[in-house]
């Protein structure tokens, strides 16, 4: 019996595979996305993932504020099959709903797809989600979009990559013209051409060749383009980076795919390689060591809480990352914080709108639990022994505000809907540490005040007033003899809700200047 379960997870781990989509706003996400599921069936009319993200409100049970912004607040997890692989798409929201839990998504994550506009490159959302998943040494893939347009040349983008990011790349495939001119692209792996073919870019033909020195080449792109697609990949073949399975694994050499996802160009052959190429789910930091996938017994941790998705039951929704074992509905784990056994009965599945019932998941798939109240962000539930997760990590926020009640009597339920809403991640609370006791609210898109407002009133009767601060940056400060007098000029000290330091500054000349003043200070952009 356990040797057959052991095989069975053993399985469903290989065919696993996890992935963020990483970009900034237009950069195509959305479109990438849907031609993904496409290609694994998960959906059956194109159009379907834009349209979610045109009219929320279709479906009923999204939160108000998510109806009268036509926005989503959920990050969403979307499954389908592909050759064999089981692929969970970790859905990282982006413009005005960018938030803490777009960050704290990516630890769910196994690897991520940087997504790049072939015109504007790496853009100021990308870097700060790269450099959440560099942290965690996780694979990076690159996919370089809008290829039908005029862009930047591909060398000027590796450079960009390499200057702005610290990430040397490895181009897999090469462009064979640009926008209008755009033919095809060059598979370097495979030395097979991949054209394009009418007007509206649609069709894809794919011919094998000797190399890129290959007559067939010139016949198909012309002279022009096939002298250049020479130029390029013999000086790409001399000062480039070798492919170096190894690098790609750690994190420290990024694949690089050009396409137009728009026009599905690429992006099949980006799917299949990128499969080949990612990881499958692999072990986890607890306290007590590493934990395998393959371990027999159930475990798995919570990222992310998501209030309201059917305000008429005022449920909350646990987002699990299974690590270990396999999930089975109904079971019964522990939880470890509260020291409880759970039954865990009522598992949600994401695809697109729809939410399935799950009856049994494995490790590097995303369940929702329905939550009455129990859980926070980073807890850990665990079959047979306790395991507990490292801690998730806080990260940086950006955006700050003092906060204030409109009715003084209220200040219990304020108090109580401050202390929920933290521990679920919603918004990060600061103390002052002058003479007057004041709270500061921290949060990392403008979203989580809005949604922080609004649950405060909804959940706890309670109005509140904020005053945005003109803060721009946190920096937790490890220090044993810290001087508050030394964080006064556009900045100032307050304490997180664990005691810690955290300096806040408004801009980034006061911070280096505190820098400066404090040479024995760590600044820390995550909470130690
Ligand atoms: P998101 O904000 O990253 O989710 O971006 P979307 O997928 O909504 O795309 C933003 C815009 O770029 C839309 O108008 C898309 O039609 C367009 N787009 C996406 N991929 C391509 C592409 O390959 N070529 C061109 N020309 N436009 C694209």
């Amino acid at each position: 019996m356990s040797k057959t379960l052991s095989s069975e997870i053993n399985q469903e781990v290989e065919k696993r595979r996890t992935f963020a989509i990483i970009s900034h706003p237009d950069a195509g996400k959305t479109t990438l996305t849907e031609k993904l599921l496409l290609f694994g069936g998960a959906i059956r009319l194109a159009g379907s993932v834009k349209a979610r993200k045109a009219s929320r409100h279709a479906t009923s049970d999204w939160m108000e504020i998510e109806k009268q912004r036509g926005i989503s607040v959920t990050s969403s997890v979307m499954q389908f099959d592909y050759n064999g692989h089981r692929v969970n798409i970790l859905d990282t929201p982006g413009h005005q709903d960018f938030s803490e839990d777009t960050y704290r998504t990516l630890t769910a994550a196994d690897s991520a797809v940087m997504l790049i506009d072939v015109a504007k490159g790496v853009e100021a959302q990308t870097i700060k989600l790269f450099q959440v998943c560099r942290k965690r040494g996780i694979p990076i893939f690159t996919f370089i979009n809008k290829l039908d347009r005029e862009g930047q040349s591909p060398f000027d983008l590796m450079e960009e990559l390499e200057r702005v990011l610290g990430i040397r790349s490895v181009p897999m495939n090469w462009p064979i013209g640009m926008g209008r001119e755009l033919c095809g692209v060059y598979d370097r792996m495979k030395d097979q051409v991949e054209l394009f073919q009418g007007d509206d870019h649609e069709t894809i033909s794919v011919r094998k060749v000797a190399d890129y020195h290959d007559p067939v080449i010139r016949e198909m792109a012309g002279d022009y383009l096939a002298d250049q697609l020479e130029q390029e990949l013999e000086l790409l073949d001399v000062a480039g980076d070798p492919f170096d399975f190894e690098k790609v694994r750690a994190g420290e050499l990024t694949p690089v795919f050009f396409g137009s996802a728009v026009n599905n160009f690429g992006v099949q052959t980006f799917l299949e390689n990128f499969l080949q190429l990612a990881p499958k789910p692999a072990s986890r930091m607890s306290t007590s060591g590493p934990v395998e996938p393959t371990d027999e017994k159930f475990s798995g941790y919570i990222f992310k809480i998501q209030a309201n998705m059917n305000p008429a039951h005022r449920d909350r929704i646990a987002f699990l990352r299974i690590c270990s074992g396999r999930f089975e509905r109904g079971m019964s784990v522990k939880h470890v914080r509260a020291g409880k056994d759970i039954k865990l009965s009522q598992p949600q599945q994401f695809l697109a709108q729809d939410r399935d019932i799950v009856e049994t998941a494995y490790p590097g798939d995303i369940i929702g639990l329905f939550d009455p109240g129990i859980f926070r962000i980073g807890d850990s539930l665990s079959q047979g022994a306790s395991v507990e997760f490292d801690e998730l990590p806080t990260f940086s926020p950006e955006i700050f505000a003092k906060v204030t009640v409109k009715n003084a009597l209220k200040h219990k339920q304020y108090q109580k809907g401050i202390d929920q809403l933290t521990e679920e991640g919603t918004i990060q609370v600061f103390q002052t540490t002058g003479s007057f006791d004041e709270t500061i609210l921290g949060v990392v898109g403008q979203l989580q005040f809005e949604v922080f407002e609004y649950r405060m009133r909804a959940e706890y009767g309670v109005e509140i007033q904020l005053h945005r601060m003109s803060f721009q940056f946190a920096r937790w400060i490890v220090d044993d003899k810290i001087d508050p007098s030394k964080f006064r000029i556009n900045s100032t000290l307050v304490k997180d809700k664990k005691g810690n330091y955290v300096a806040l500054f408004e801009n980034e000349y006061a911070m280096r200047t505190a820098m400066d003043k404090n040479p024995t200070s760590k600044f820390l952009e995550m909470a130690p």
